[in-house]
């Protein structure tokens, strides 16, 4: 059977709005188990590794993956899973927590914009640029009229990434439902490894839930775009969310036509140097 492409399933079309309350969160396509999927995540692990040394041998494009979801949506896990199959020299992860009281003497995007990927590289932002128009329209940290005009300016910074520096933005929601939500706090509070990530907001951030999905659903349709496109990631099962993330990064990285770099220097005179210095070696005359 031939794979689904998660691309065309999963992509907001730009202009559309969704509602994700009709989105099933649970969905994992012909899959019934992880057994299943097996096979299909470990061809897009090793799809992934050859095409993320591609790019960092390359070094013409790069690749820019953006993660946000709802508390315990499963963003540190997928960028664990996403990094796993890379080469981490190539690679960079960034995390966007409430910002400093330095930051906030700047516009949104100042501290944002250092972390965009250098050519060759692939940058993760777990939360990202989003929060100004997620968290802080919520919270209403900021005047509608602020964050109202940043989906523009959102927009305007991606092209600025695509156009000066080759760089391919992807964007990702894991979507939950918040039952989900509920029983992975519930394994945040009962494994000790976990309790690390409870948060005393957690609790009163759930109460905001509807708030969220409405602010997301305009997140999609103001800045899902024929470069930068949202996907929407079914993600109650984790290993399904890892599948379809992974099918989508590699699909993505695959139509940038990348191409192994031509060598630097003059092959086939370091092949005679190779062979001067074989002989060499095999008549004894150097160590
Ligand atoms: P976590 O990702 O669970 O470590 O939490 C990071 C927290 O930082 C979340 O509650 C985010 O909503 C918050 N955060 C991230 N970016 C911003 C922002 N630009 N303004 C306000 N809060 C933010
Ligand atoms: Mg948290």
């Amino acid at each position: 059977m031939s794979d689904v492409d998660y691309r065309k399933r999963f992509v907001v079309e730009p202009g559309k709005r969704v509602k994700l309350a009709k989105i099933d969160p649970s969905y994992c396509g012909k899959h019934l188990a992880e057994e299943d999927a097996r096979s299909e995540a470990e061809r897009y692990g090793h799809k992934l590794n050859k095409l993320q040394d591609l790019l960092y041998s390359e070094a013409r494009h790069s690749l820019l993956i953006v993660l946000q979801a709802m508390d315990a949506g499963g963003k540190d896990g997928t960028v664990r899973h996403a990094i796993g199959s890379m080469n981490p020299m190539g690679a960079d992860v960034t995390a966007f927590k409430q910002p400093t009281a330095e930051e906030l003497k700047h516009d949104f995007l100042w501290r944002v914009h250092p972390h965009a990927p250098a050519k060759g590289m692939v940058a993760i932002f777990n939360r990202s640029h989003y929060e100004d128009v997620l968290v802080v329209r919520v919270h209403k940290l900021v005047k509608k009229s602020v964050w109202s005009k940043r989906y523009e300016l959102i927009n305007d910074f991606e092209r600025l990434l695509r156009h000066e520096n080759n760089t391919q933005v992807i964007k990702f929601f894991l979507h939950i439902s918040p039952e989900e939500q509920l029983k992975r706090f519930h394994e945040r509070l009962t494994d000790p490894a976990r309790n690390w990530k409870i948060s005393e907001d957690d609790y009163k951030e759930r109460e905001y839930w509807d708030d969220y999905m409405k602010a997301y659903e305009d997140v999609f349709a103001e800045t899902s775009t024929r470069h930068a496109p949202w996907y929407i990631i079914p993600a109650n099962h984790k290993w399904f969310r890892n599948l379809a993330v992974s099918q989508i990064e590699a699909a993505t990285m695959e139509d940038l036509g990348m191409k192994m770099p031509k060598p630097q220097v003059n092959l086939a005179r370091i092949h005679q140097e190779y062979h001067r210095a074989s002989e060499a070696q095999s008549s004894g005359t150097v160590k």
